[in-house]
This record gives structure tokens, sequence and C-alpha cells, in this order.
């Protein structure tokens, strides 16, 4: 915990909390879940009512809703702890802190009073974010000028909802959903797309198929079907095809929070090969006692401490926007923790040597577990197309 860039004690406090819940609570059962075949047993209950109890999964509320009221860069700290012993409930936790922030900042005061006691009160209360859809994918990251699917045809009192979401992280479990689609045919998604907040059970909105992931398995994703699903007017999140807007305005923090999860993964991938090498013994003496394998080590460590350092930035910064955030802080730090996690992924296979192709050292998961952010919160190819587009378009 010393590597994180705490500046106060209550930072101290709860990242104490929450390194002894994930070894206490998680760490016993995540390799087991993990190893379950069918995704629907990859998810824990147990773990979600112990992070409430704990006081992690409302860290974010403000104190008038119960919670924390933890900032940005607190929040990326604890997902990273939590990522540390396993990548799938920090996204779980990640999300709802983080979209439980978002509804802070983005819904209206009635919508607040109406959702923000459940969230707060409701021990299973986990969020989730919906914008992608089998065909409308990263044109929604890089805008591309043709409208979502999925669409919000008005009528009386509210909006007739059509079409389908998927690869939804904890599509499957979540109570309340930030769901985006297309209330305008003639416009492309960037000036026609709106934002709902919808409650699990809600008529019309059934889950489908939950998707068998590589990794992060203790998270489970979904795909989310509505059919004649009337959303009222009340449930409409800031401006009638105004979503894009929202998306600069309150998630600026989100590929951050993605950059802090991976970042555990990629903590515990360099603690797993400097332990390994300081057991085993080659070419006569210990691997770590090898010049080559030593300065390797160090350019991990190097490597996690300046993905960190971009990841805290962004999050200070997301807080502080008048303080110098610049765009490209809501794209790089995730597009660069996910490269160095699976770049020390291959560094660690290759230090354990057959050992970790083997399951039992437990390299193995955490490789399947570092593949997973290439690819979620936008992948990386096109964040990185995005932010060229914000500097020389
Ligand atoms: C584990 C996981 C969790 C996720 N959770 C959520 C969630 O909670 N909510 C949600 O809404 N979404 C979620 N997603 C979706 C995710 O955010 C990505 O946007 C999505 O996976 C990318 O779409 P795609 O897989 O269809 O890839 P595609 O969009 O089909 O991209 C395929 C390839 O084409 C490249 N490409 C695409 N467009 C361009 C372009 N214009 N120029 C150059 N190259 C391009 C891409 O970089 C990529 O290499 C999740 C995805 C995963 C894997």
């Amino acid at each position: 915990m010393e590597e994180m860039f705490i500046t106060n004690d209550d930072q101290r406090a709860i990242l104490e909390t929450v390194r002894r819940f994930s070894e206490e609570v998680v760490a016993p059962v995540a390799a087991g879940l993990d190893a379950e075949k069918d995704p629907l047993n990859t998810f824990s209950w147990d773990i979600v009512e112990k992070a409430h109890d704990a006081g992690i999964r409302t860290m974010t509320l403000d104190e008038k809703w119960g919670g924390l009221g933890v900032d940005c860069l607190t929040a990326a700290m604890v997902v990273e702890e939590l990522g540390k012993v396993d990548l799938g409930i920090s996204v779980v936790m990640a999300q709802t802190l983080k979209i439980a922030q978002i509804m802070q900042r983005a819904l209206n005061p009635e919508q607040q009073a109406r959702i923000m006691p459940q969230i707060a009160e409701d021990k299973r209360c986990v969020l989730a974010i919906a914008m992608t859809e089998p065909n409308h994918a990263s044109d929604y990251i890089v805008p591309f000028p043709k409208p979502m699917k999925t669409f919000a045809e008005k009528t009386k009192g509210g909006w007739i909802v059509n079409g389908m979401k998927h690869f939804i992280s904890n599509g499957p479990r979540s109570r309340y959903y930030l769901l985006f689609v297309q209330t305008d045919r003639s416009k492309p998604q960037t000036e026609g797309t709106s934002c709902f907040v919808i409650e699990r059970d809600h008529p019309g909105f059934t889950i489908g198929r939950y998707h068998d992931k590589m990794g992060e398995r203790l998270a489970n994703n979904a795909e989310l079907i509505f059919q004649d699903c009337f959303i009222p007017d009340e449930n409409l999140v800031g401006e009638v095809n105004k979503a894009y807007k929202l998306i600069v305005e309150f998630f600026p923090m989100s590929n951050a929070y993605a950059a802090a999860s991976i970042l555990g993964v990629a903590g515990a991938l360099y603690k797993k090969s400097v332990e390994w090498c300081q057991i085993r013994n080659q070419g006569g003496k210990l691997l770590i006692e090898h010049d080559g394998i030593r300065a390797q080590l160090s350019e991990m460590r190097m490597m996690i401490d300046v993905a960190r350092s971009y990841t805290h930035r962004s999050c200070w910064l997301s807080d502080h926007r008048d303080q110098g955030w610049d765009s490209t802080l809501a794209v790089y730090p995730k597009v660069f923790a996910s490269q160095i996690a699976w770049k020390i992924a291959g560094w660690t296979l290759e230090l354990h040597g057959g050992y970790g192709y083997m399951k039992e050292t437990g390299v193995e998961k955490l490789v399947r577990d570092a593949a997973a952010f290439l690819h979620s919160d936008g992948v990386n190819r096109t964040l990185l197309l995005k932010a060229a587009n914000l500097l020389y378009k």
C-alpha cells in the first residue's frame, strides 16, 4: 500500500479496511469462483453484502446518503487494492462506485430523492451502464455518423424502448442502470441519443444471455433486452438527445477507474514474479541474483508506478477540472495501464518458466485477467484514435 499516493489518514484507514476485506473475504474464494464453468456461478452475493458491511459498496455516496463521499483519487486506490486480489470484484465495485458518483451529479433532485436512498440501503445494489450494442460499439467512442439501433419512441408520458445492449458489466446483477438509447434516428449518436435511469425488473426489460468470459470472471456481463419497454419521462437523465454531453461532463473518471482495476492485476503479477525469483534457483543462483532478471523486475515496478501516477493525476484532475484537466486524461491512463499489465503478464509467464503455464501457480488466472482492459471501457486503439482526434482534428 506504501506505493499509493496517500495524502491523508482517512485514505490510509480506508485502504487498510479494503486490504483486510480483500484478504479475508475475497482471497479465500476467488480461485474457486473463477474456476466455475457456468458464469451464473462465478458471482458471489456474499462478497457484495460483505463489501456493503465494510462500507466499500457505498463509499462514493455523499454523506447525506450515508456514504463517505470519497473523491475519485481515493476511489481509484480502493479499486486498485481490490484488483490486486481479484479483478472481477474490483470491476463489480468500480462500476458501482463510479455510477453512484455519476448519478449524484447527473440525476435531478427528484430522481436522486427516489433512487439514492435505495442504492444506499440495499446491500445487494450494484450498478451498471449500458451503451454497447452488437453492431454499435466503438462507433460510440469514435463517433460515426450513424444512429444506434436501440430506439426510444416518444409516447404520452414517456418513451417506448426496443432493442438490446450487450457485454454489460454487472448487467445481470444490477438494481439500477444508466441506459443510452437513440431518441432521434435522423441524427448521429452524438446528437441523437438520450440517457435513462431504469430499475431491474422494469416491465419490458429482461436479461438475455450471460457472457462466458475468458477472465474477470467474478464479475458478470450480459445482454439487456428491451421489448416495448415503457420508460416514463421522470426517468430521463439530463436533456433529450444530449446523452453524449453527459458523458463528457460527468464521466471523466471512468477510464481512470478501469486503469486502477487493471493496475491491481499488474501489481499482483509483479508480486508473484518477485516472489518466484526469490525462491527459484537456476544457473547456480537464485533468479533474482541474475542481473538481467533483477533489471526486468525493476522495469515492471517502474511501469506500474508510472501508470499509477498517471491514473492518480487523471483522478485528481477529474475532481478539480479547473486546475488543468485535459481530455486526453479521460483516455490515456487506461490505455497505458492495460498495455503495461499485458506486458507484465507476458514477462511473469516467462519468468516462471513452465511453472507459470501450470494452473497451480495462479499466474494463468492473472494472465487471463490482464487481457480484460485491452478492450473494456473502449478498445485501446479506438481510445487512442479518440484522443488523436481531440488533439489533431
Ligand atoms: C469485459 C467487458 C466489459 C464491458 N463492459 C461494458 C459495459 O459495462 N457497458 C458498455 O456499454 N460496454 C461494455 N463493454 C464494451 C466495451 O466498452 C467496448 O466498447 C467494446 O467491447 C468494443 O466493441 P466491440 O467489441 O464490438 O469492438 P469493435 O467496435 O467491433 O472493434 C473491433 C476492432 O476495430 C477497431 N476499430 C473500431 N472502430 C475503429 C475506427 N473508427 N478506426 C480504427 N479502428 C477501429 C477497434 O479498435 C478494435 O480493434 C465491455 C466489453 C468487455 C470486453
